[in-house]
């Protein structure tokens, strides 16, 4: 040590960022053919019994995340977003109706993310900072995406997977965060190299299919290939092993909504025991 250095230490601790997508089980992206926006008021409401025991659990825990909240959920249960903006978390949107990206118009995404992002700043009373495309589906083809979130007065996206996926992803893509127009961050999910591949270790599926500790691992060697926030992901319906079955779902979309459901409280809790969590605009700086 030179003479004249004080032993304060630089706080070099890796951050992570904790995030939820807040949707029912019959609105996610593996189901959209079997179940019609139409038909979503015949399915029974979970969102709010499953949010609340995530909230319950960061509580316990001290973590504090970003709960990016579909329109269409913040519409119909206004208490629940005031209580994850009372449980110190950050509010985000995940637009409105859970459409991707790749099926919108910029028209239609304008008036998708304007209407949700007004909507939760009106119940939430916290300006809305971020937005998560559902599916992760902003991609080489629709990348006006990003102008029209500046436009709007996002200050920052997590809408990208640089992996290969039937459902999303954009291989080749940026595996980390960059301003694709100015002022507006873009953080993409989580990857770790092995063998020349990127493999997603991003959370949702694939944590509940891995077992905890090659997850935990997988963390730890994200921060050894990256220099940034790590960002995790999961939705309330993956900790409700009780949810209603949707009928004529193919077998591939079922296993991968149902597999592990069981388990996933249990595992939410050791990771929010064995990491500290930030929310993803205090993580980037973004809430000052
Ligand atoms: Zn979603």
């Amino acid at each position: 040590m030179e003479s004249g250095a004080t032993s304060t230490q630089v706080n070099l601790r890796p951050m992570h960022a904790m995030s939820v997508d807040v949707e029912e089980y019959f609105q996610v992206g593996a189901f959209e053919h079997c179940v019609k926006r139409e038909d979503w008021v015949n399915h029974e409401s979970r969102i709010v019994q499953s949010t609340d025991r995530i909230l319950d659990l960061f509580a316990s825990k001290g973590v504090k995340a970003t709960f990016f909240t579909l329109g269409y959920v913040a519409k119909n249960h206004p208490d629940l977003i005031k209580r994850i903006v009372a449980g110190g978390h950050e509010l985000a949107s995940h637009g409105f109706y859970h459409q991707r990206v790749t099926d919108l118009s910029r028209g239609e995404f304008l008036n998708d993310i304007s209407s949700t992002k007004a909507l939760l700043e009106d119940i939430g009373g916290q300006e809305i900072l971020g937005y998560r495309a559902p599916s992760f589906s902003i991609c080489e083809k629709n990348q006006w995406a990003f102008e029209v979130l500046q436009e709007t007065g996002h200050r920052y996206s997590s809408s990208t997977y640089p992996v290969i996926h039937d459902h999303y992803g954009t291989p080749n893509w940026p595996d980390e965060p960059y301003e694709p127009v100015p002022g507006l961050l873009e953080l993409p999910q989580a990857t770790i190299e092995l063998k020349g591949r990127k493999l997603p270790v991003g959370g949702g599926g694939y944590f509940r299919l891995m077992p905890y500790a090659l997850s935990k691992m997988a963390i730890k060697q994200f921060h050894k290939e990256h220099n940034v926030p790590y960002i995790f992901y999961f939705h309330p319906w993956e900790i409700d092993a009780d949810q209603p079955k949707i009928g004529g779902a193919p077998l591939k979309s079922k296993f991968r909504h149902y597999v592990n459901l069981g388990r996933m409280e249990k595992k939410i809790a050791a990771l929010s025991t064995d990491f500290s969590w930030v929310s993803i605009a205090e993580a980037f700086g973004l809430n000052k």
